[in-house]
């Protein structure tokens, strides 16, 4: 799946220098020249990574940032803040705003790209490849396989990533909303049943096993995986 990049810079050929980079190092970006765009980019799909710039046109990056970490859905984007200022105390309300790292301008590209691969690297650690199992009911992310006490259960790739994504997180009620952004990637022309449709039909895979009893439905707050 494509990474998508959402870079907030109002300097035109800073902007470019970054989106070209990113492409040649094969992310996707979207270029924002402010901050009310980039908050409509940001409420029409979720980034895998916000590279900000400090000082915009409309609002200060480091609000931005605030607010971003502020709300559920947009708390666990990796920010990455472009800056032209370099003393310390800056560098720290960066990072108190919610900032993941820094880069101050002048910066090489090269540098750059780095800090966003190791940014995404700490936002999706190996563990996402760990096999994840409870009450029998086993799922390998490297395989894409899936048994129930042993026996292979055929899951479609949506199916497969809502059940990878409930059973890491057991005992948690997932909002329909959040599970949205999860396993669909965010697209919020995607209604919020569609996740009822792939429940349901996670559920009937898992049947002939029993372990569709694994994911509960919360009344008003929407699935939870059962611990074991
Ligand atoms: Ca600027």
């Amino acid at each position: 799946m494509n990474t998508q990049i959402l870079v907030v810079e109002d300097e035109p050929a800073i902007g470019e220098l970054i989106a070209v980079n990113l492409r040649h190092a094969g992310f996707s970006p979207t270029l924002a020249p402010d901050v009310t765009s980039a908050r409509r980019h940001i409420d029409a799909a979720l980034p895998d990574l916000i590279v900000l710039d400090w000082m915009l046109p409309d609002a200060s990056g480091i609000d931005l940032a605030r607010r971003l970490r502020a709300e559920s859905r947009t708390r666990e984007v990796p920010i990455l803040m472009l800056t032209a200022r370099a003393q310390e105390s800056d560098k720290l309300s960066g990072f108190e705003a919610g900032a993941d790292d820094y880069v101050t301008k002048p910066f090489s590209p090269r540098e750059l790209i780095a800090r966003v691969r190791a940014l995404l690297r700490r936002a999706s650690p190996a563990a996402n490849d760990e096999v994840v199992e409870i009450a029998g009911l086993r799922l390998d992310p490297q395989t894409f396989r899936v048994t129930g006490d042993g026996t292979p259960i055929s899951l479609s790739p949506t199916e497969f990533k809502l059940l990878h994504y409930l059973m890491k997180n057991p005992d948690r009620v997932l909002s329909r909303a959040r599970l949205l952004d999860k396993v669909w990637g965010d697209h919020v022309y995607i209604e919020e049943r569609t996740v009822d449709v792939h429940v349901r039909r996670l559920r009937v895979a898992l049947q002939p096993t029993g372990h569709d009893r694994l994911i509960e439905t919360v009344r008003g707050g929407g699935y939870r995986a059962l611990p074991a």
